[in-house]
């Protein structure tokens, strides 16, 4: 039998919105479409929406995860309109205006595909298996682990050589990822290598931000470029340009001019590519795997579809040719549009999207940061303390705000990173090149 808030949701005489993936993109749009005339179905694998610039945080221990998670439960419980549905979408039917989860289908009126990206290797098999990824909450959760255990393995170790090479992070791109990952390990060998890990000489751990070109965060404005590397650089970070990783082997990572790089742990932050899902293959544009929508997001050949966030290219606008940028801010604002177009009486109603840039920002370490705002660039202690506010400001949920600056100031007052426990040992895989297929005979 039905309870009554589920036969109440059966019975809107709405059109049904199914939302796939409740990353920055389907979350604002299920807001908006709340108490809407419309049935409003998300759809994700995971139960918790992932606050994903601050993975580095929960990778170097500053956060914990459920610190940057909030369940989509709590979300939509206060939503009558709304449900939500754990599952991963497999298919999209379009003829049967369905999709195809690993629990059954789901049919819809309007889909709304918002599933973000997954690291991009370029097609290196053997690179994506051996390093490390700064995508997920699971991922974050191995970096800590890795280097937790690194260190603690190379109390063990009496070579300097072999102890070097437990001590050697990479992280490959230079993007915010790479550079404030690059900023927050820094600050872990002046904290807690130093302080709790005595038994080891602290100048040993080495960390290495290597990338292909010839610039830290390559989106971001020249003032902002020089002064991050110059807060890296002060942090002891080694910054390698033109050095386009070509091979790793789980020990020793290759470059194309040759040069080789010994560490166990490489972290891999140079590049995205989009997550569709099968069954619209002639809309995708497979380089970065991204849909193609026009400027009200509707997908590419399609007549209810509409792709929103990093998944969605929109090449319509002069502004950006090659797309937007795969940022928070435009999943927000295409969500957001989009709900207000289909909150319109009539398709010509519709309005364009115009994604209105208000700038970028990246933290390096304790107090030192760099933001660009418009004309307005400015780094230091003023732009960390912007950085601070606005990041803590965006977090979903009150409880997790409060979490999180909670940490922040016992972090930041005592100069130790509150989380350092192995709770699940990361445990590397060992790689199997793939059998080739054998040829039927006959
Ligand atoms: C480490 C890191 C740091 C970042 N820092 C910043 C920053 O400082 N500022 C900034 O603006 N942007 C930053 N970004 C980029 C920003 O997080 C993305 O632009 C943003 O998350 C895109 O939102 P989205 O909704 O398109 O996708 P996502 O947020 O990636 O959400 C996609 C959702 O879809 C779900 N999903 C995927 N496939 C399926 C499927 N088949 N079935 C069901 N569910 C599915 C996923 O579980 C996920 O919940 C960062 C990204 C990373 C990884």
């Amino acid at each position: 039998m039905k309870t009554p808030e589920r036969a109440a949701f059966d019975a809107l005489p709405h059109p049904t919105v199914v939302v796939v993936g409740g990353g920055f993109a389907g979350l604002e749009l299920i807001k908006r479409l709340a108490g809407k005339p419309f049935k409003v179905i998300l759809l994700d694998k995971n139960n918790y929406h992932c606050f994903q610039p601050l993975l580095y945080q929960v990778a170097t221990g500053s956060l914990g995860a459920d610190n940057i998670a909030h369940p989509f439960r709590r979300t939509v419980g206060p939503m009558p309109n709304v449900i939500y549905r754990m599952g991963e979408v497999l298919r999209v039917l379009p003829e049967e205006n369905c999709v195809e989860t690993d629990h059954g289908k789901v049919a819809y009126d309007h889909l709304v595909l918002a599933t973000g990206t997954v690291t991009n290797f370029f097609g290196n098999q053997r690179i994506a298996h051996e390093a490390m990824q700064l995508k997920s909450i699971g991922q974050a959760l191995d970096i800590r682990s890795d280097f937790l255990q690194e260190f603690e393995a190379a109390v063990y170790l009496e070579d300097e050589h072999a102890q070097r090479q437990r001590l050697n992070f990479v992280i490959v791109g230079g993007g915010p990822s790479g550079v404030e990952l690059a900023g927050a390990l820094a600050e872990i060998r002046k904290t807690i290598l130093k302080h709790e890990f005595r038994e080891v000489e602290n100048q040993r751990m080495q960390i290495h931000l290597v990338d292909g070109g010839n610039e830290v965060l390559g989106s971001f404005s020249t003032q902002a470029q020089q002064r991050a590397l110059k807060y890296l650089q002060e942090l002891g970070v080694v910054v390698e340009f033109g050095a386009r990783v070509t091979e790793y082997d789980g020990d020793t990572l290759r470059f194309q001019d040759g040069r080789t790089l010994h560490s166990t742990t490489v972290i891999w932050t140079a590049g995205v590519k989009g997550a569709p899902v099968p069954g619209l293959e002639n809309s995708l544009e497979e380089r970065p795997a991204r849909y193609k929508v026009d400027a009200f997001n509707r997908v590419a050949d399609t007549a209810n579809i509409y792709a929103v966030g990093d998944i969605a290219l929109d090449m319509s606008d002069p502004a950006w040719p090659k797309g937007h940028p795969q940022v928070a801010p435009v999943a927000i604002q295409q969500a957001t549009h989009l709900a207000k177009n289909l909150l319109r009486k009539s398709n010509a109603a519709w309005a364009p999207f115009k994604y209105r840039d208000k700038g970028s920002m990246a933290t390096i370490g304790r107090y030192k940061a760099v933001v660009d705002l418009g004309k307005l660039k400015f780094g230091g202690p003023v732009a960390w303390f912007t950085w601070l506010f606005v990041h803590l400001m965006s977090i979903v949920g009150f409880r997790s705000r409060v979490m999180v600056l909670t940490h922040w100031a016992w972090k930041y007052l005592s100069w130790k990173n509150t989380i350092r426990l192995i709770i699940r040992p990361y445990v590397r895989k060992e790689y199997k090149v793939a059998e080739p297929v054998a040829e039927k005979a006959g």
